[in-house]
């Protein structure tokens, strides 16, 4: 991570962009830094800036446009902390915000705004524990962030063997994008703890929005999390000019199963400041969801969900004709 790619004038360089650029990268990356860790920095280099994913990582100047219902918290972060870090919008389940830090910036996150210094469990880690084992009614809890696989193996270990003493908890899940934006994450060490943890099979949500992810490193980082028995899930966000197309979801779809991954969610753009230029509105989303109902097996077409701040739990888009 330390050798990631933050400086807006060395990526222009590096990747042979235009040298107007450098003014709107810059100004993009001033509200949401630059973030590109080395593999995809190399993998991506050369590519367009139209490349659907060069698209997801390159500071633009759409981000700086504001647009109405675009905000800086749309999914009602702010109003359901236990305490700091320490989320719970649905029954059963908790969300801990583990790190701030990802391996890769992306441009549409709805935590751009996040307020990680005040708000996550990094330096809250007794209090985050202590609310979870005052509640018997969770016993599911999310390691995300940030990317919690930011935390090295040891501080990761210690956060799960906490996790573990909590008797009510029966169930560890993991958000992550680092496998396929950073696959050498995926060391011997993760997978042991992976492997060793009495909340196995962990339950590891991948973060995937095209089928070109899965190249390569990647591909060999997600053989060898499935190796370790967790169950692979993988959630994408339908985005303009990244996979608004059937033929690219459908790709998506078969890799993900090809590599024993379960398309499990496609959300809707969640409507956060400088990320409207990825909108695809729901009704395109139905009809390509529809389109993948009708070439795929069911077990390969995600469900498609919007998250409406408030809600018991993510909101289902009915594909049934209106
Ligand atoms: S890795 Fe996840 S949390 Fe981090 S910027 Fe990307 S979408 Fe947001």
């Amino acid at each position: 991570m330390e050798r990631s790619l933050t400086d807006p004038a060395t990526l222009v360089r590096r990747w042979r962009l235009p040298d107007a650029s450098l003014a709107d990268i810059s100004a993009a990356s001033d509200r949401f830094a630059l973030k590109l860790p080395e593999h995809l920095a190399r993998v991506l280099g050369g590519a367009a800036a139209s490349d659907p994913l060069v698209r997801q990582f390159l500071p633009s100047a759409d981000e700086i446009v504001e647009r109405e219902g675009f905000v800086s918290d749309p999914v009602g972060d702010a109003h359901v902390q236990r305490v700091p870090g320490l989320l719970q919008k649905y029954r059963g389940r908790a969300l801990v915000v583990a790190t701030a830090a990802c391996p890769v910036h992306c441009r549409y996150c709805f935590r751009r705004e996040y307020p990680y210094a005040d708000a996550s469990a990094a330096s809250r880690w007794p209090e985050v524990v202590a609310s979870l084992r005052e509640d018997p009614s969770i016993t599911e809890v999310i390691l995300s962030g940030g990317d919690p696989l930011s935390l090295s193996n040891a501080v990761l270990a210690r956060m799960v063997g906490a996790l573990e003493d909590v008797a009510s908890l029966t169930r560890l899940r993991i958000h992550t994008r680092f496998p396929t934006t950073s696959p050498s994450r995926v060391d011997d060490g993760l997978l042991e703890a992976l492997t060793r943890t009495r909340f196995a099979p962990v339950v590891v949500v991948l973060h995937v929005n095209h089928a070109r992810e899965l190249a390569g490193d990647a591909a060999d980082a997600v053989r060898r999390l499935r190796g370790t028995g967790a169950v692979l899930l993988c959630q994408s966000v339908l985005l303009r000019g990244v996979n608004d197309d059937e033929d690219t979801l459908a790709a998506l779809s078969e890799r993900l199963g090809a590599l024993g991954v379960v398309p499990y969610y496609l959300h809707l753009l969640d409507r956060v400041r400088g990320a409207g230029h990825f909108e695809v509105p729901e009704s395109e989303g139905v009809a390509l969801v529809r389109g993948l109902t009708e070439r795929l097996p069911g077990y390969l077409v995600p469900k498609l969900v919007r998250e409406v701040a408030g809600e018991g739990s993510k909101t289902l888009i009915s594909l049934a004709p209106r």
